[in-house]
């Protein structure tokens, strides 16, 4: 049986904290639920930590979430007696470690903003991204001189504080590869991934991702771009503070 991927709707449920889910599997040391809001580490971003409650009281620690085929595996921390009572199709309260889920759907947008943005300003394509809890790194097409880095800093500044909407489309891949306008900063797309979802990033950028990201540009809030590699090809979004949490699930 599948885990429903639920954190991928929308914009919505990015923003879920706490669910509740079936359990359909007990591998060593890990919990399968029939749908998850934690994202499984995957397209450069990470996992989720979180909790879920023992129906007897007390939570299990997850530390580490990951695909296994068609499944999502949610590892605990501690001794397997802890989820003896997770038993198949036990209705279980799950939640998410906001702080850090929060902290990557800022710089997972943030480094789609700063993708986009070297694009549109100098033509340089992102091959590779990637995050973890303090920073985003992307990898260019070719180098990017560090002295460009107050100017897109400026711009990020800029779509920050007119909160620009992002939005979530899906479309066939068909309509992808058609139309794939010269707005779209870069990151090929695996084969058989149909249909693509996209974040686009208003007026600016339209980029096929799995992740969780946020509403506007606005709650990226103060994030500094960093050049990193000597020859150019390396930059960075770290995250200067933490902007208010908003909307808990
Ligand atoms: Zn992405």
């Amino acid at each position: 049986m599948p885990t429903e991927l639920a954190y991928l709707a929308d914009f919505d449920s990015a923003y879920r904290q706490r669910f509740r889910a079936r359990v359909v599997g007990r591998p060593p040391g890990a919990v399968v639920l029939d749908r998850t809001y934690f994202y499984p580490t995957g397209g450069g971003q990470p996992c989720d930590w979180g909790w879920i409650r023992r129906p007897t009281g007390g939570a299990i620690r997850i530390t580490e979430v990951r695909r296994d085929g068609a499944v999502v595996v949610h590892r605990y921390r501690g001794a397997p007696e802890l989820a003896r009572e997770f038993v198949f199709g036990t209705e279980v309260d799950a939640e998410i470690d906001w702080d850090r889920r929060y902290a990557h759907m800022r710089l997972h947008s943030g480094q789609h903003l700063l993708s986009g943005l070297i694009f549109a300003r100098t033509g340089r394509r992102t091959l590779k991204a990637s995050l973890d809890s303090a920073r985003a790194t992307i990898d260019l097409d070719s180098p990017l001189a560090a002295s460009e880095a107050p100017a897109l800093q400026e711009d990020l500044n800029r779509f920050v504080r007119e909160n620009r909407p992002l939005r979530i489309r899906t479309v066939a891949r068909a309509e992808w590869e058609r139309d794939r306008s010269g707005r779209a900063s870069g990151l090929t797309l695996a084969p058989g991934i149909d249909p693509v979802r996209l974040i686009e990033i208003d007026g600016l950028d339209s980029c096929p991702c799995g992740g969780t990201h946020v509403r506007s540009a606005g709650e990226i809030a103060r994030a500094v771009v960093v050049p990193l590699s000597p020859t150019g090809e390396r930059w960075a979004l770290s995250l200067e503070a933490e902007s208010p949490s908003t909307r808990p699930g």
